[in-house]
């Protein structure tokens, strides 16, 4: 039996959905699928606009065009994110600035902010990791001294809350993911929230080729034209057939991962105590949305070996993030600012668990069966160790 570290969750609404798009014959972007998502993530988010688009990505790559970047400007960022938050940045010539994480949440370390900031900062884009908030108060205080906008990707977030608002609805912009590893899903899709409303009418246009086709559908122009710089960033009718039916069965999603995440940190709660594993904090004020569940081992052999150990009961533990600023691209895109400690060691002890709406409580029970078997061979091999050590002293 394999136990994979995701699945989505699909069944008969999706299939229907996609049929009634086919069955239409509209399959490009912006029909009613769409239009329907669009008002799903207003009403759900409190955003001021939603825009679907064809990936998370392609919602940071329009962040990064609203935000006018210029060669050399430069945004303050985590190293410790997907390559998409960075990769927006270096496509207008910017550069990503990173900073280090904390070391509880590890989110963007918010007191590291201040000192990274030059003449040339532009923006503060944070990222929201496993759907725990950033510290969202000290980082909007220093952005409104500075006079910068602040950008969220919440590629994790959609649902969770920091002090009662919707993560993505903080910043002036945010970018959301429908990629299948996220809690909603649809292949490849994303969506644009927009909370600056100044920003709307030219999002609008980037998102259709640079045109003003989307005032022209309303009938507010008579005709349209060729107004700004843009790309085709919005999906088909298909995806967002898909995404509608993910919608609705968002609450049903939501409440099956938040359960599996509290099984899991019930479960680890007594080897924590011995001192085995770390696992996540979520701090006062802020609600996660059972995104993902990772622990914090000792050092990264023994993450190595925990990944093969699960992986020989077939179940599919990752890890996460090689640092940004350390991979082959950031090294030539970007800088670092100040010491990345938290971000090395994290990154090397960091591990992900299977999550996903469907899996049994016998795959479940089997899952931390196999974790506390980990724990039990590294504890005898260790005494062993420590034994053998013992009598060699005392030869
Ligand atoms: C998934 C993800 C993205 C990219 O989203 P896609 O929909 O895969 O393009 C960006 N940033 C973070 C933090 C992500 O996890």
């Amino acid at each position: 039996m394999t136990i994979p570290f995701n699945r989505p969750f699909c069944d008969e609404r999706e299939l229907n959905y996609i049929a009634d798009a086919l069955r239409s014959y509209k399959l490009c972007g912006d029909g009613q699928f769409t239009a329907k998502c669009h008002r799903w993530l207003e009403t759900v988010t409190g955003s001021k606009r939603a825009l679907l688009t064809s990936s998370g990505t392609a919602a940071l790559d329009m962040i990064a065009l609203l935000l006018d970047l210029k060669p050399g400007d430069e945004v303050i960022m985590p190293s410790f994110t997907f390559s998409s938050t960075a990769n927006a940045v270096v496509l207008r010539g910017a550069v990503p600035v990173f900073i280090d994480i904390r070391n509880d949440t590890q989110n963007m370390d918010e007191n590291l902010i201040e000192a990274a900031i030059t003449d040339r900062t532009r923006a503060i884009m944070v990222v929201h990791y496993a759907g725990v908030a950033c510290e969202m108060d000290t980082i909007l205080a220093i952005a409104a001294k500075h006079n910068l906008p602040v950008v969220e990707d919440a590629a994790h977030a959609l649902n969770a809350t920091y002090k009662g608002k919707q993560l993505g609805t903080i910043g002036s912009m945010s970018a959301l993911s429908f990629h299948e590893t996220k809690n909603i899903a649809c292949g490849e899709g994303g969506a644009l929230l927009i909370n600056d409303s100044s920003l709307i009418a030219r999002a609008e246009i980037i998102r259709e080729k640079g045109t003003n086709r989307s005032q022209f559908y309303r009938g507010e122009i008579d005709k349209y034209t060729w107004v700004d710089i843009g790309s085709s960033y919005l999906p088909g009718e298909l995806q967002a057939a898909c995404l509608l039916a993910q919608f609705e069965k968002e609450p049903e999603i939501y409440d099956a991962r938040v359960k599996i995440w509290n099984f899991y940190h019930e479960k680890m709660r007594p080897l924590e105590a011995r001192g085995l594993l770390t696992r996540p904090i979520v701090p006062a004020g802020c609600v996660q949305n059972g995104h993902m569940y990772y622990v914090l081992l000792s050092s990264g052999e023994e993450r190595d070996s925990f990944i093969q150990f699960m992986g020989k009961k077939g179940i599919k533990c990752p890890f996460h993030y090689i640092p940004l600023h350390d991979s082959p691209a950031g090294r030539q895109h970007s800088r670092a600012h100040g010491d990345m400690a938290n971000t090395f060691d994290i990154s090397e002890r960091l591990v992900r668990f299977p999550l996903w709406v469907g899996l049994t409580d016998e795959q479940l029970e089997l899952i931390t069966d196999s974790i506390e078997e980990f724990f039990s061979t590294q504890t005898a091999e260790s005494t062993k160790e420590k034994l053998a050590v013992t009598r060699n002293g005392s030869m």
